[in-house]
């Protein structure tokens, strides 16, 4: 199950209560970072995660509210050794201002004592692994390459239980066979198909990030039918003038993406100081009833849509 933790909520500047912006994905043993403000090494300690395989950065965009942890971060495994390849994925801009940050001021010279890779962004997909997908899409924001990503499950045909017990499979092993695409021999003597037993291919649990945006028109495409959304919510409608000037987001333009995408659920985050979540949370769900206001260290499991809600917030 693919996985979300929110390690900064706010936008621009920290707050008491929020950091700045970053995030981790979790898909099995797979981890992803998705940006890296200030003070990211101290949530990633505080949310219990650790840095164990946390070898693969994706970055929105480059503004510094999204990359100064990264000297910190780079700092810190320069010392230490789990850590032997570090991978930093950004747009050809924010790459250029990471290696200037990295090589021009925590190195200055000095070899990476880890293989230390960065890696344009092109929009399509980054990766691919035993059918887990991660890939990229442009957004508009202040300044060039900018993207959102999308990680969706691999495709899996569902175990049919009431079929499998119609047809006297008992659970265990023999249900695990089937699951796994083999014919199995009942205690009976009766032999069973996987085909019997599962139902039709279905695209796995999907969930889009979008980082600091300026407009949604373009977006909808990208969002269709996600399972989940995060993305940010700067400004409420009452400043959407100040929204527009500075490349941001309102509360009600995040929700209205959300409905017109036909998502199952929406995350609002990069959340201003001047504001509180209630009134953020207030004018998301007049228009899309199915959104929470993200804080640090909440969690999500990413679920179908067609299924029962997530358990955790
Ligand atoms: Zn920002
Ligand atoms: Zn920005």
């Amino acid at each position: 199950m693919i996985e979300l933790v929110f390690l900064g909520t706010s936008a621009s500047a920290p707050s008491v209560q929020r950091g700045l912006s970053s995030h981790v994905v979790a898909y099995r043993d797979a981890r992803f970072l998705i940006d890296c403000g200030e003070g990211t090494q101290r949530q990633i300690l505080r949310s219990g995660l650790g840095f164990r395989r946390l070898n693969r950065i994706l970055i929105t965009h480059g503004h510094l509210d999204h990359i100064l942890g990264l000297a910190g971060l780079l700092s810190t495994f320069m010392r230490w050794e789990a850590i032997d390849r570090l991978e930093i994925w950004a747009g050809a801009w924010a790459l250029e201002r990471i290696h200037d940050l990295l090589y021009g001021v925590v190195l200055r010279g000095a070899r990476p004592p880890l293989e230390l890779q960065l890696r344009a962004i092109e929009a399509g997909d980054l990766l691919e692994d035993d059918g887990f997908r991660v890939s990229a899409f442009p957004v508009t924001h202040r300044g060039p390459g900018c993207f959102g990503f999308a990680f969706e499950e691999p495709s899996r045909r569902p175990f049919l239980a009431e079929r499998a017990e119609a047809l006297g499979v008992p659970p265990g092993p023999l249900r695990r066979d089937l699951v796994a695409g083999q014919a199995v021999t009942l205690p009976s003597g009766r032999q069973v198909g996987p085909e019997e037993v599962l139902g039709p291919l279905r695209r796995g649990p999907r969930l889009i990030h979008v980082g600091d945006c300026a407009r949604t028109d373009d977006l909808v495409d990208a969002c269709r039918g996600a399972d989940s959304l995060v993305i940010e919510a700067t400004y409420l409608d009452v400043e959407a003038d100040l929204a527009h000037e500075f490349g941001h987001l309102t509360a009600r333009q995040a929700a209205r993406l959300a409905l017109d995408a036909g998502v199952g659920h929406l995350y609002l985050t990069h959340i201003s100081r001047r504001y509180n979540d209630r009134e953020v949370l207030q004018e998301a769900q007049e228009v899309f009833p199915h959104v929470s206001v993200a804080r640090d260290f909440d969690r999500i499991e990413v679920r179908r849509q067609d299924e029962p809600p997530s358990k955790s917030s």
